[in-house]
């Protein structure tokens, strides 16, 4: 029995409403799924908390060996679930597996680390309390609710996934409804390693059945989505006061300096803004180049441009925009920049089809135009010169978003990366950050708060415990009522030595 089938083994999928799963290339019927209710929810959290408490008493090395099993799982059968991304997200083979190694490689680093970083570490007790032992370690907190995406719905919710079950929690996990199958697979698949409890759950459904999920009484919700809907999450974990983690949308650019490598520069603002079909949530949508290169680096973008295409069939790298409606929004965006001055390079209004968007490369577009202030989601880069890299740190920063950048630069990497408002910076390379796991990911304003991914990433799945005891009578008995006058002007003078100096 799957633990998907867990819950159906309530008969409660019985008697719910269902919905279909499209292939987004053909608009083909690929399964259906039901749409879980508050009951349903409820219920799942419930069978969690006895869960949680299971996995929490295996310890850190019981859960670790549990995590590379499921890792070894979907290393062996990638080609089987990149196959059931291909299906749900249109995007090309290539691309399933690429996000489906990351995702690997993060339950691994996960599994390994977290004994190291929520394990029992000891603090300085300081000098008033030199006679104790002070140590803090990490309590998983319970329950996590996991809310994805559909853009990358293997590496996105395993960003939050792996994390909290390393750090002990249960996880219940409702992923897109552009993409339930995936959701099923990864949950089916920690079952077969995973018989004894449902660590690992699968809801189904559209925003009511995730809205449920905030409303349970988890104990932490991770929502992964558009900063629109992230706004509902946490007006519905308020009720409980559950505390969130938003991964929210961006707009991310990529900044090129007078003496940038040229080539890899135009190369990564292609693939940075174009792969997956530009539905990447670290995409690069915007792009700032020196006046002394702008020419030269958009004739090299231009020229590799030319050369992608979007379809259907295997020798398209880009898949169809799986979400219809994001279709209309592509489109405006581009008919806004053209109406308000722009000039399309590559693609333009005609770039988008019924389901393909092809590569679109805008120059000229004005800065307050809706292709560069709001989030695109689609297969478009609009290029922009500036004066010098003041000027293009300050229109990178120029917006309501902050997640990640890209820097192309051979002698002031660091020194832009800095001062760009964002959670990470790529430099001289794009999107590096979310493939090093030991890195934290997220944003800063509309593109979220809370990290996912490395230490960080762990410890936000659990909180902190402080454990104080004394180890030798104290010198100076500071919490009794039997503390002497004499106790009281040492104390005073000795803080006095220590930090009156200033
Ligand atoms: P979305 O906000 O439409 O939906 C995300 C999830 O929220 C879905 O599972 C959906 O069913 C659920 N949902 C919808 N309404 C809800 C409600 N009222 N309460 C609870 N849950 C609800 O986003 P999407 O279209 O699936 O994904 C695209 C967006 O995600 C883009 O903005 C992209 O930038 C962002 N994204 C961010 C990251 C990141 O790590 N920061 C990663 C991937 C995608």
């Amino acid at each position: 029995m799957s633990s998907s089938e867990v819950e159906a083994g309530t008969g409660a999928n019985e008697r719910l409403a269902t919905f279909d799963s499209l292939d987004p290339n053909t608009g083909d019927v690929l399964a259906s799924y039901p749409i879980h209710d508050v009951a349903t929810v409820d219920a799942a959290v419930d069978r969690a908390r006895i869960a949680a408490h299971w996995w929490a008493g295996l310890g850190f090395a019981g859960r670790a060996e549990r995590l590379q099993r499921w890792k070894g799982v979907l290393t062996r059968r990638m080609a089987q679930l990149a196959e059931v991304v291909h299906a749900e997200t249109g995007k090309p083979h290539a691309d399933a597996q690429l996000e489906i190694v990351l995702a690997i490689d993060h339950i691994a680093w996960a599994a390994k680390h977290a004994r190291k970083v929520l394990g029992v570490h000891r603090r300085s007790p300081g000098l008033l309390l030199a006679n104790f032992v002070a140590t803090v370690e990490y309590e998983p907190l319970g329950v996590v609710g996991v809310i994805g995406p559909w853009n990358y719905p293997v590496f996105t919710p395993m960003g939050s996934i792996a994390y909290a079950l390393a750090a002990g929690n249960a996880v219940v996990f409702k992923p897109s409804e552009y993409t339930p199958g995936v959701g099923k697979w990864l949950v089916d698949a920690f079952s077969e390693v995973v018989t004894e409890q449902p660590v690992l759950q699968l809801l189904t459904g559209f925003g009511e059945t995730g809205s449920a999920l905030c409303r349970s009484g988890v104990d932490k919700l991770a929502f992964t989505g558009s900063a629109r809907t992230g706004r509902k999450v946490m007006g519905a974990c308020a009720e409980n006061l559950t505390p969130v983690v938003i991964e929210g949308g961006g707009k991310d650019s990529l900044l090129v300096d007078s003496d940038a490598d040229l080539d890899a520069a135009a190369d990564a603002a292609l693939w940075g803004g174009m792969s997956n079909a530009g539905q990447t949530c670290v995409g690069v949508e915007r792009v700032y180049v020196h006046q002394q290169v702008h020419e030269e680096f958009t004739a090299k973008l231009v020229e590799k441009a030319k050369q992608l295409r979007a379809g259907g069939d295997a020798g398209a790298k880009l898949g169809p925009i799986t979400m219809p409606s994001q279709l209309k929004v592509i489109s405006e965006h581009i008919a806004d920049a053209i109406s308000r001055g722009g000039r399309a390079l590559v693609g333009g209004p005609d770039a988008v089809g019924e389901r393909y968007v092809q590569p679109t490369v805008l120059v000229d577009v004005p800065e307050d135009s809706r292709a560069v202030t709001e989030e695109t989601f689609g297969p478009t880069l609009t290029v922009a010169k500036v004066r010098d890299m003041d000027d293009a740190v300050e229109r990178a920063n120029a917006t309501r978003y902050g997640l990640g950048n890209t820097v192309f630069s051979k002698s002031r990497g660091v020194e832009l990366a800095r001062r760009l408002r964002s959670g990470m910076v790529s430099i001289n390379s794009v999107i590096s950050f979310a493939g090093i796991p030991s890195l934290p990911f997220g944003g800063v304003g509309e593109s979220g708060f809370g990290r996912i991914h490395g230490p960080d990433g762990l410890r936000e799945f659990a909180r902190s415990k402080a454990i104080a005891r004394p180890m030798f009578p104290a010198p100076l008995e500071l919490t009794t009522f039997a503390r002497t006058e004499k106790v009281d002007k040492l104390v005073a003078k000795l803080i006095t030595v220590l930090h009156g100096k200033r």
